[in-house]
């Protein structure tokens, strides 16, 4: 019952798919259909009919070498069988290239990309290229009815670039200033997470030197390429980190004496780019005295913002009572405890695993609290520490081993120069 109006559809669709090619003239916005190419040029394999401007090729040089491609970008929506009838091919096309020997790139698409054809005189489909990103094109050229697929990479040149600047107002601010990326700056951010809270610490003057790599393509910027050595001077102490690869093949950051900057605790539990904007407003606005003794910290900040488990371990609470409103701790190991109040919403239940950064809820006013804020308690062996100042007593974080060092060391020896060189730069330009 079903399918006959099916057929007769595909049939009418057809037909009029044959007489529209046939009738009708160029379209404007349609790319060329193969037929109306070889009739743009009866006696040469490679017209000269350039209408899509996308085609990476030069016309005349193409002439002389090989078929045009005719180049069709993924849109939102798209598939494989709408993109092949747009350029004039049929689904047993598609289904020759997909189902070839090793069609695997071809059967996921995503908006953006380049798919292009290219085709005889005939309008035979030769090959497809399906361009991934700008590093990668995957190639199906036809042999016999099959297409063979051929990856071809590009390695993007590495540019070394260094960048200075000074805090007025945030981190943030700051960064974007400098012409930092967000994800860069959150890149820094991340570096220097273990001893610097970002939300409380930064203040007016504090400087930032960062020597990172740019990715380069064709001449021009592609992507950021990683942070290789950061300083940030904070209120006249300075902290420095670098990249280095050790002989396992791990990546991390070390300072300058060859301990990690990754440590058990993260100092902001919260996403500090939501407090940023407004300069510190912890010091704008009185703090929330709401808890008799107060035994934490409270970060006003506004209502939604993602709040972190600062180091990983277990809740071993989330819940509500009148005092603390949503609330969630979290044990990590045998001697720590992390407290957060006060929140809008929580994210994880009772039980859970977390791990350092994850987001265990949103800062809210639930509770006993006037305003939107986060309170949170840093507890070490059932007993409440300031958390400001508890990574001071905390264990330390890893070192590189012993056999490391040398190597280590010898790594930094031209960054560390390079960081000190900009310090003074700046240390002039400000006394001038
Ligand atoms: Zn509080």
């Amino acid at each position: 019952m079903h399918h006959r109006p099916l057929i007769w559809m595909a049939i009418v669709g057809s037909l009029l798919l044959i007489m529209g090619l046939s009738l009708s003239g160029p379209k404007e916005s349609n790319p060329p259909t193969p037929s109306e190419l070889a009739q743009a040029a009866p006696d040469e394999g490679a017209p000269e009919a350039a209408i899509d401007s996308t085609r990476d090729a030069d016309p005349v040089e193409t002439a002389q070498s090989e078929p045009p491609w005719n180049d069709f970008i993924v849109r939102e929506g798209d598939n494989l069988s709408l993109i092949f009838s747009r350029a004039g091919f049929t689904d047993t096309d598609l289904f020759r290239v997909a189902n070839g020997n090793n069609g695997r790139s071809l059967k996921r698409i995503y908006p953006g990309e380049t798919i292009g054809f290219q085709s005889n005189a005939e309008g035979d489909l030769l090959a497809l290229r399906h361009q991934q990103s700008p590093l990668l094109t995957t190639t199906y050229i036809r042999d016999h009815d099959l297409f063979i697929a051929t990856d071809e990479t590009r390695e993007p040149d590495r540019i070394a670039r260094d960048v200075s600047m000074t805090i007025d107002s945030s981190l943030f601010l700051a960064g974007t200033d400098a012409g930092l990326s967000d994800a860069m700056i959150m890149e820094l951010a991340g570096i220097f997470g273990g001893v610097i809270d970002f939300v409380l610490d930064p203040r007016a003057g504090d400087t930032i030197h960062v020597l990172y790599e740019e990715l380069m393509l064709d001449g021009a910027r592609f992507d950021d390429g990683p942070i290789l050595a950061a300083s940030f001077t904070n209120r006249g102490e300075t902290f420095e980190a670098y990249r280095y690869t050790d002989s396992e093949g791990d990546t991390s950051y070390y300072n300058e004496l060859g301990v990690s900057m990754r440590k058990a605790f993260l100092l902001a539990p919260l996403d500090f780019t939501r407090v940023s904007s407004n300069f510190n407003p912890n010091r704008l606005h009185p703090i929330y005295k709401t808890h008799k003794p107060h035994r934490g910290t409270d970060y006003a900040a506004p209502r939604g913002t993602p709040v972190y488990a600062t180091g990983s371990g277990r809740v071993i609470e989330a819940g509500y009572t009148r005092p603390n409103g949503n609330y969630v701790f979290i044990q990590h190991g045998e001697q720590f405890e992390t407290h957060y109040l006060h929140l809008h919403r929580l994210r994880v239940k009772k039980g859970a695993r977390v791990k350092q950064g994850d987001i265990i809820g949103t800062v809210g006013s639930t509770g006993a609290a006037t305003g939107p804020h986060l309170h949170y308690e840093f507890l070490v062996n059932g007993v409440h520490r300031n958390p400001r100042t508890v990574h001071k007593i905390l264990p330390k974080a890893r070192s590189l081993p012993e056999e490391e060092l040398p190597r280590y060391l010898a790594s930094i020896r031209q960054p560390t120069r390079q960081l000190a060189s900009l310090r003074n730069a700046k240390h002039l330009a400000l006394a001038e």
